[in-house]
Formats: structure tokens, sequence, C-alpha cells
């Protein structure tokens, strides 16, 4: 990270705000992949679950209820996460089916889904 940084440092002003925002494209990116792989282990946990309750005839609604909260508050967070880079990336996912688009598109290219023109204004959700 302290190389990335003194990097952006040495680039000409201008390029500045561009390298920022590469940046945060790059920090999204990453936290959507690890928020992928958490996806996936808190599945293997529940798959691993069921095999061993369904073996042992045991009762394990508790356990899964738990996991799959979990599970539905990563897909919330992957959701914001891929909207930000979908925002970053000057594009943006579909309401319906999740797919990524280009800001200017006028149909879901999975879905068909119409968008409503896209104003100027940024959907900027600086946190
Ligand atoms: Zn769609």
């Amino acid at each position: 990270m302290e190389e990335i940084f003194s990097n952006i440092k040495k680039s000409a002003a201008s390029a500045v705000k561009k390298s920022g925002e590469l940046l945060e494209i790059t920090k999204t990116k990453m936290a959507i992949s690890d928020t992928k792989s958490e996806l996936k282990s808190n599945f293997a946990v529940l798959g691993k679950l069921v095999y061993e309750a369904q073996k042992n005839e045991k009762d394990f609604s508790d356990e899964a209820e738990e996991i799959i909260w979990e599970i539905d508050e990563l897909y919330e967070v992957l959701e914001a996460r891929e909207a930000r880079l979908a925002a970053l990336t000057n594009q943006k996912v579909c309401p319906d089916c999740g797919k990524v688009c280009e800001k200017e598109a006028a149909f879901c290219s999975r879905c068909g889904k119409e968008y409503p023109l896209v104003d100027e204004e940024e959907e900027e959700a600086d946190e």
C-alpha cells in the first residue's frame, strides 16, 4: 500500500484525481472479491452442517438460520459494493437481474429491462 501511495504522489498533479479513482476501483474490486469468498465459505459451512445433521439425524435449523442470516447480510454488502464499483467505472447495475451495463444503455443486456434515462447527477455514496 505504501508503494502505491508514493507512486501516486510521483504522478503529475492532473493525474492525481484519476489515480485516486483507480485506487478506489482497485480497493472496491478487492472488497468485492473478499465478500464473495466470505459468501463461499459460509455456503461451505452451511453445506457441512446439512451433511452432518442429515447423517446424524440432528436438527440444525437454529445454526442454519444464523448462517443464512449472515449470507443475506453479505449479499447486501456485495450489492452495495458492486453498485459502488459500477458508479466508479461509469456503469450501472440492473435493478432487476444485477447485470452490470454501460451507463448509457437503454436496456439491460441480460433481462431486457428498460432503464430510465440517467441524469448527470451521480449516485455518490460517500462513506
Ligand atoms: Zn437486467
